[in-house]
């Protein structure tokens, strides 16, 4: 686990003398707020800020930068300026200004944002003081159910925990399951019927003295006292119980629930904290596959907190132009001759403390978040620049590109492609495409048609991982490639093993029969090559056998030889 995206306040930090005010204040206030070092910069920000913005920790040092893209894109200028007046900041003089933040529910609302300077004992300013409040705060209702919203659970949470120093409980948030896409799908009506339904049930089956609260988007929560696992599971099982078919006049659905519970003061002792953790949770659950309940667990949340701080640092990466982003080559050999043909892209990043980070590491996170399309263009444009470059050593020389079915759907891909190929003046048949599994594709058809619109401009297909998930007979005979790269798995056994060698030869002859070029991937040794090259007839290989992912600069010097 990297442990440089936190950082740390040095013991002479004004920040560390306030830490216990700051402390009691946030756990007693609604407002987000901060404070600010003005020596060094760092900002210490409180727990519902760094919650409701994913920020990767409760201290930052580019808090603005942060904070910017989360403000109206008209009321940016009022931020910069309120941040551009500290430096000549009078202490005891109120900055003030007014923009639209973005909420939970991803809706912008007004703050007002309040900055107070305090000064050293000579009189410079030494720490500044900041509150963010939403100036919708003071609404307690959530206007689709009648619920209490929000802020009443947290002021009602908050007080129950403080009435007695034995209190012990659970908050347990319910989440109705693909809210998102059945809105989508059937209208927002059907899905406020629904959430208002499902918040009828569960008040039914809550004890009386139990209440239930409306949260952001799809989501419910509730305090249980004095409450054990299994009791909790037994709740939820009446809650599953609950869930049926809600109807308007043309559809009827089924629909499911989550839920996820943290403990008090087991998992958490404050109110931010308990009810994170059980949206920590509940996420877990929709990860198992949904329709279930999960515990909070340490060992996930860590790992969710490594993939968020992860992912802002890719955002930022990523607005900078991909300035942590690189590509790295891997060399593709004609099998009969073992020379040079062609390349793979292979995208690295680099962390924070300047180590390489793997793809298996972050192209998930890319995909999920879709910052694949992004940094996608980015894959594009730097390999077609390279395949130039290199053209004037080898003029057919093949670079090959991962591409996620992600990037398939996105309707500017195509054009992006095209003028890439236009601008930099390649020959689209050295180029290949390879398709990498994504869980995910809702419309295949439109895949298809990109597909196929690639095909006509001239570039190669290649399918990735052949063998593996999704790269399977029935998407050879939906989707015509041109070739077809056959997994690592497939060969690593096939020195010691027969059958792996019947397997490998039988598949290469099938796609051969049907007019496939064959990639092997993942040849490691010279025996491997041999049987390849001399019983399978393979066409391409690649492989650390002849080469390993090497960058621009080191791949160049394989064309003096
Ligand atoms: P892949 O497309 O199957 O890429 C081949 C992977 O196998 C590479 O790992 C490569 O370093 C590794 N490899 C090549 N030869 C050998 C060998 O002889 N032995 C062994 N053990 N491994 C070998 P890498 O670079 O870590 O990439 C992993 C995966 O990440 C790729 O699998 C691909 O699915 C994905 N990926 C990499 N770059 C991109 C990209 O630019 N875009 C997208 N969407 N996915 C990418
Ligand atoms: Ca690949
Ligand atoms: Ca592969």
């Amino acid at each position: 686990m990297n442990t440089n995206l936190f950082l740390e306040l040095g013991d002479d930090s004004p920040l560390n003398r306030i830490k216990t005010y700051f402390d009691a204040l946030q756990n007693s206030a609604d407002e987000y707020l901060f404070a600010m070092d003005v020596s060094t910069g760092q900002v210490m920000l409180s727990k519902n800020f760094v919650r409701d913005f994913n920020f990767p920790d409760a201290i930052v040092e580019d808090f603005a930068t942060l904070l910017t893209p989360f403000v109206w894109h008209d009321d940016r200028e009022i931020l910069e300026d309120a941040i551009a007046q500290l430096d000549s900041a009078t202490p005891g003089v109120e900055i003030f200004g007014e923009f639209r933040l973005l909420n939970r529910n991803g809706e912008y609302g007004w703050v007002t944002l309040r900055m107070t300077a305090g000064a050293d004992e000579f009189g410079q300013p030494e720490l500044v003081a900041g509150v963010i409040a939403r100036m919708d705060l003071k609404l307690k209702a959530d206007y689709v159910t009648g619920l209490l919203n929000r802020n009443a659970f947290y002021s009602d949470l908050r007080k129950e925990l403080n009435s007695s120093p034995n209190a012990r409980g659970a908050v347990i948030f319910v989440g109705l399951d693909n809210f998102q896409l059945i809105s989508e799908t059937y209208g927002y009506e059907f899905g406020d019927n629904a959430l208002k339904q499902l918040a009828q049930d569960i008040t039914n089956i809550l004890p009386p003295d139990i209440r239930l609260y409306k949260l952001d988007n799809d989501m419910f929560a509730f305090y249980v006292s004095d409450v054990y696992p299994e009791e909790i599971e037994i709740i939820f099982s009446s809650i599953q119980l609950c869930m049926r078919e809600i109807r308007n006049i043309e559809d009827t659905i089924f629909c499911t629930a989550s839920g996820g519970a943290a403990f008090y003061p087991d998992d958490a002792d404050d109110v931010i904290n308990l009810t994170r953790y059980a949206e920590v949770a509940l996420e877990f659950a929709r990860q198992k596959g949904k329709d279930q309940v999960a515990f909070f667990d340490t060992e996930y949340y860590d790992r969710w907190r490594y993939d968020i701080g992860m992912q802002n640092l890719m955002q930022n990466s990523i607005a900078r132009g991909c300035e942590d982003f690189f590509l790295c080559y891997q060399p593709q050999v004609d099998a009969k001759t073992g020379k040079l043909v062609g390349a793979e892209a292979l995208l690295r990043w680099y962390d924070r403390d300047g180590s390489v980070v793997a793809p298996m590491q972050f192209i998930p996170l890319l995909e999920r978040s879709r910052m694949i399309i992004p940094v996608g263009h980015w894959i594009i444009e730097n390999a077609v620049k390279t395949a130039k470059r290199w053209h004037e050593f080898m003029p057919n020389f093949e670079i090959s590109v991962n591409i996620s079915l992600y990037q398939l759907e996105e309707q500017m891909f195509y054009d992006f492609v095209k003028d890439c190929i236009d601008r930099y003046q390649i020959d689209p048949r050295t180029l290949v495409f390879e398709l990498t599994e994504s869980n995910k594709v809702y419309d295949w058809d439109y895949v298809n048609k990109q597909f196929n619109a690639f095909h006509e401009l001239g570039i190669k297909i290649a399918m990735d991982d052949f063998g593996m998930g999704y790269a399977n007979l029935a998407f050879l005979k939906n989707f015509k490639c041109n070739q077809v790269k056959i997994d690592r798995f497939f060969v690593e056994d096939i020195v010691n093993s027969e059958y792996d060698r019947q397997i490998i030869k039988h598949v290469i002859m099938m796609c051969h029969a049907v007019g496939m070029e064959v990639v092997i991937e993942g040849v490691e040794d010279e025996a491997t090559y041999i049987f390849l090259r001399d019983v399978c007839n393979a066409d391409v290989i690649q492989g650390f056998y002849f080469g390993y992912p090497e960058t621009e600069d080191v791949f160049v010097k394989r064309f003096e030889q």
